[in-house]
């Protein structure tokens, strides 16, 4: 039987998006399956820390990995990575010795990833730099640390898989895998837009889908375990500080609040679960426990207010019988070669290492079909990395504020000159469509020509709508509309996607609300149903296609 493709990558996340770009720039032809959009699970709710990986001190080879992929990352992707100072307020003497062997890992590769060395700063320095800190810390170490947009690393990973010649399709949902004795993978899929099943048959099959690897796998009568571990964060609405902080919680563990764009990111929890990741709710245990740790060193942490939770499930490495931090950050590539011949399966790892994972899953695959290509992931930069941009420059030529363009070039580097050439050509379209962020239409337009959003929380992902404290109050509606125009949808399609897009964004915001905050929540669904008329219990329509089905 002639083979569809070389190689089916199920899941759209780091790890598939990685994989995809290196099989299809090692000349392999590959499908991208991903069941709902690109980065909308576990890495979507990530903190986007590229770091050393020094929390695993004692994984020697997996800090040198960490530090080497983020030198990667700034060659690659440097339009879409931040460099942010980092302080550890130290609050008693035995903190001290904890920080010092810190301070001697981070410091020996300091220069490799181009940071400074850790210092170690007195109070009435560490307060000069964060004057919300608590006044009786006895020191603070100071360090840097890079981040990067986890959702654009996704977008532009797919999009260059795609431009090196593979087939990326979202909404497409795996649901069986089977085996040809001998004459590759038959692997089925529902198309959850044109709602019809479709089958390929492939050489490989990648199963990169992270905490539903086990599930995958069981498709092909194969055996993965996972070792499941919720982790939650919560958005505040402002800066609360203006570097990042980490500190110990209240058991012990390490963890950060760092201003985010105009919010700030308070995690994470560590938990093993058993929840269907589907379906999973911070716990106001999680939330507390978060908010009471970070207190201590942050006084004022519980004036800010939050917005939302945000949750995922990390797919550790089934080292059972050990404390979640001692668990390795490593991943494990199971080759299923007995039961399920040509199938790879993912366990473990981390955002920052996934080209690492995909370099290794593709020298398997290309071993598997004899192809002798050699991995360059590495050295060819993601789109919008070919130069610097010229961002006042810019401002003036196209009439466009020196803020709207600089946070353009954060998402699309030096692709922003397309998306200004948009505006240039529709000067109404130079409208602010997100004021939090802000967002400009012809940058919402751009991305629904050229990204393939299907939906207002695909463009949440790909260009941060309604993502900043008023969570999309204001631009809802508006941005319906332009979505609706350019996709060519009904007034009906218009009303359920913001329905669609209000239940997405009330399953965040809902764990979080309390008291007053609660009631303002629900006189605003209120007013939606009311003043916006969204509320058609009667009327006689059609879900959209994917809606309500897998
Ligand atoms: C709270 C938290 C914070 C974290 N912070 C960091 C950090 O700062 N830095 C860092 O390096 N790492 C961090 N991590 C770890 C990191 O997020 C994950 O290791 C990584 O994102 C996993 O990516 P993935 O692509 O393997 O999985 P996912 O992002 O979950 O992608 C798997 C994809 O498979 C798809 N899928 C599942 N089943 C099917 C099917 N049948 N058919 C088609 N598609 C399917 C899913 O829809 C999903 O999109 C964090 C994790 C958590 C939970």
């Amino acid at each position: 039987m002639a083979d569809d493709y070389d190689v089916v990558v199920i899941g759209g996340g780091s790890t598939g998006t990685a994989v995809a770009r290196d099989c299809a720039m090692r000349g392999l032809e590959t499908l991208l399956l991903e069941r709902d959009d690109i980065a909308s699970a576990t890495v979507g709710t990530c903190a986007g820390m590229i770091s050393s990986g020094l929390k695993y001190m004692d994984e020697p080879e997996i800090v040198d990995m960490c530090s080497e992929e983020v030198v990667h990352f700034r060659r690659i992707a440097r339009h879409l990575i931040m460099k942010n100072p980092i302080l550890t307020p130290l609050m008693q003497m035995s903190d001290v010795s904890t920080g010092g062997n810190f301070a001697e890992e981070y410091s020996k590769r300091a220069e490799t990833r181009d940071v400074p060395p850790v210092l170690f700063l007195t109070p009435e320095d560490a307060l000069e730099i964060e004057p919300t800190l608590n006044p009786d810390i006895i020191a603070s170490i100071y360090f840097e640390e890079y981040f990067i947009s986890p959702f654009r690393l996704c977008l532009l990973q797919a999009i260059d898989a795609q431009r090196n010649g593979a087939s990326v399709r979202t909404y497409c949902e795996v649901h069986d895998i089977e085996n040809l004795d001998g004459d590759g993978n038959q692997v089925t899929f529902f198309d959850r837009v044109s709602r019809k099943t479709e089958s390929v048959v492939v050489d490989c099959v990648v199963n990169a889908t992270g905490p539903w690897a086990d599930e995958v796998a069981d498709m092909a009568s194969a055996n993965v375990e996972i070792r499941s571990n919720k982790g939650a964060h919560v958005i505040l609405d402002r800066r609360v500080v203006n570097v990042g902080i980490i500190a110990k919680a209240v058991d012990g563990r390490m963890i950060y609040l760092f201003p985010h764009e105009n919010t700030a990111l308070l995690g994470t929890t560590a938990l093993d679960t058993w929840e269907d990741p589907d379906k999973l709710v911070a716990s106001s245990d999680e939330i507390e426990y978060l908010l009471k740790s970070m207190e201590w060193v942050v006084p004022s942490i519980r004036e800010a207010r939050i917005i939302r939770t945000m949750e995922g499930v990390r797919p550790l490495v089934a080292d059972w019988k050990k404390p979640e931090d001692d668990v390795t950050r490593g991943y494990e590539i199971l080759a299923h070669e007995d039961g399920a011949p040509g199938i790879f399966s993912f366990v473990g790892g981390k955002l920052v290492m996934c080209r690492h994972m995909a370099e290794s899953v593709t020298d398997m695959v290309c071993e598997w079909l004899g192809v002798d290509k050699t991995c360059y992931t590495h050295m060819r930069p993601l789109p919008g990395m070919d130069g610097d941009l010229d961002v006042l420059a810019l401002s003036k030529k196209y009439g466009v504020s020196q803020h709207m363009v600089e946070r353009m070039r954060t998402r699309h580097g030096t692709e922003t000159e397309q998306v200004l050439e948009l505006a240039d050509a529709h000067p109404e379209w130079k409208t602010t469509v997100c004021t939090c962020e802000p967002v400009m239409e012809a940058e919402l337009r751009y991305s629904i020509q050229e990204e393939f959003p299907r939906s207002l929380n695909d463009l949440r992902r790909r260009v941060r709508l309604g993502t900043g404290p008023c969570q999309g109050t204001f631009c809802t509606y508006k941005a319906s509309a332009i979505l609706t125009k350019e996709l060519d949808w009904s007034g009906i399609d218009y009303q359920l996607e913001i329905m669609d897009y209000l239940a997405e964004r009330w399953k965040g915001k809902r764990p979080s609300l309390r008291g007053e905050q609660l009631s303002q929540e629900e006189l605003m669904q209120g007013i939606y149903s009311c003043v916006g008329n969204i509320d058609q219990s009667d009327a006689e329509y059609q879900r959209k296609p994917w809606e309500g089905i897998c």
